[in-house]
């Protein structure tokens, strides 16, 4: 079946037509190693500082601040490699449990029994009042809370994260990657450490940055070459970080009327469908959703067969055994967490297709209902 709408852009997103137009340009015209010792290199290195400098003022930091590198993973791992280098021996770092593998595994891997895992609020944000607590009495040195998450959407008061850990010299980093390409920019500034990733907002995989503090010294990611300043070793791949700012550039911050028309949609045929985190505040593309009946597999599956494609949380995780550690860090019933469903949209997704994809659902519903009456399979439907 030919794909009709695609609602998994939290997981990747189509390379938009500015970032391939700017990457076939530079495959073309910026593909020498900005290391090498001719002028033609030369200019292939003032493309890829440009580009650090765009890249600085739409975060209003300095250039020096901006390490390239290849993605979220790598930044994620990098902060907490540094952390663990540099921080006074057995000091403490606390972490949101609703992190991104490559957070929580950093930290365990980095820290071991040295992490403080973070309490959440009553909408499966960090509690900021908690994590207050535990700066000012001086239990951590770092602190690592995402802006956005990407299986719920749900939104960390990471401006104000940032104000209490720059009060008390604690250390702030924020993956912001599903935060970038889709909500304005402002105070990321004041996040000692950043990371984001170009796939997230129309860029090529493969491609990311990292912000580091002003000034921060001793940093450094990968061992090998001097390139970029010898943060991090390695040959630039320039084409693809010209591509990523031009996605970054034509990206835009979207509102949330067509995935609110379609959660409306939804629970009007299947009431019992359950927004998670109905109330507090979440990106405007993401609806993650706890079905009444059915593991998410066969959801996906069935809507798959109708040319939709959703997800059931992050695509990382997705060859693990075992429901997600985000929806039981906020309290989700095991059994429940198997029937969730993540629609996440972007640039080509329009209220048509949000409303399309109710209609599938409710049709695979009933697929899935009349197929399990019709067979003993209903004993192992959850
Ligand atoms: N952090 C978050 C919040 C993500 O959503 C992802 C991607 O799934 C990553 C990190 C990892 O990014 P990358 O694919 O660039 O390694």
């Amino acid at each position: 079946m030919e794909t009709k709408a695609y609602f998994d852009y939290n997981a990747t997103t189509p390379l938009s037509d500015a970032a391939k137009l700017a990457w076939l340009e530079a495959a073309d015209t910026a593909w020498l190693n900005p290391s090498s010792p001719y002028r033609a290199a030369a200019r292939v290195h003032a493309r890829m500082e440009n580009a650090r400098e765009s890249f600085a003022e739409a975060f209003a930091v300095e250039p020096q601040r901006v390490v390239f590198n290849s993605g979220a993973t790598e930044g994620n791992n990098a902060v907490f490699a540094h952390w663990q280098q540099t921080l006074p021996k057995r000091s403490k770092v606390a972490v949101s449990p609703t992190e991104h593998p490559s957070v929580i595994e950093s930290a365990k891997h980095f820290f071991k029994e040295r992490v403080l895992w973070l309490a959440l609020d009553e909408y499966g944000a960090v509690d900021i009042a908690a994590l207050a607590d535990v700066v000012l009495a001086g239990e951590v040195v770092a602190v690592s809370v995402m802006a956005a998450n990407n299986e719920t959407g749900i939104l960390n008061p990471w401006q104000k994260i940032a104000e209490v850990c720059a009060k008390q010299q604690v250390a702030y980093h924020c993956d912001a990657s599903q935060w970038i390409g889709k909500l304005p920019l402002d105070g990321l500034s004041n996040c000692d450490y950043v990371t984001g990733c170009a796939h997230k907002f129309g860029g090529p995989r493969g491609v990311g940055f990292l912000m580091l503090p002003q000034g921060a010294a001793r940093f450094q990611s990968l061992h090998g070459g001097a390139q970029q300043g010898e943060r991090r070793a390695g040959t630039e791949d320039v084409a693809g970080v010209l591509a990523m700012l031009a996605a970054f550039e034509a990206a835009t911050c979207g509102q949330p009327e067509a995935r609110d028309a379609f959660m409306r949609q939804l629970q009007s045929t299947i009431p019992e469908v359950q927004l998670v985190c109905k109330h507090g505040p979440r990106l405007w593309n993401t609806a993650s959703v706890l079905m009444p009946e059915f593991a998410s597999e066969r959801w996906i599956r069935a809507l798959e067969k109708r040319g939709f494609l959703v997800s059931a949380g992050s695509a990382c995780s997705s060859g693990k055994e075992g429901p997600s550690h985000v929806l039981a860090a906020m309290g989700v019933d095991a059994t429940v967490a198997r029937r969730v469903l993540r629609m996440s949209s972007g640039s080509r997704a329009t209220a048509e297709d949000w409303s399309l994809l109710a209609d599938a659902i409710q049709l695979v519903y009933d697929e899935l209902r009349s197929a399990a009456e019709g067979s003993t399979s209903r004993v192992i439907t959850l």
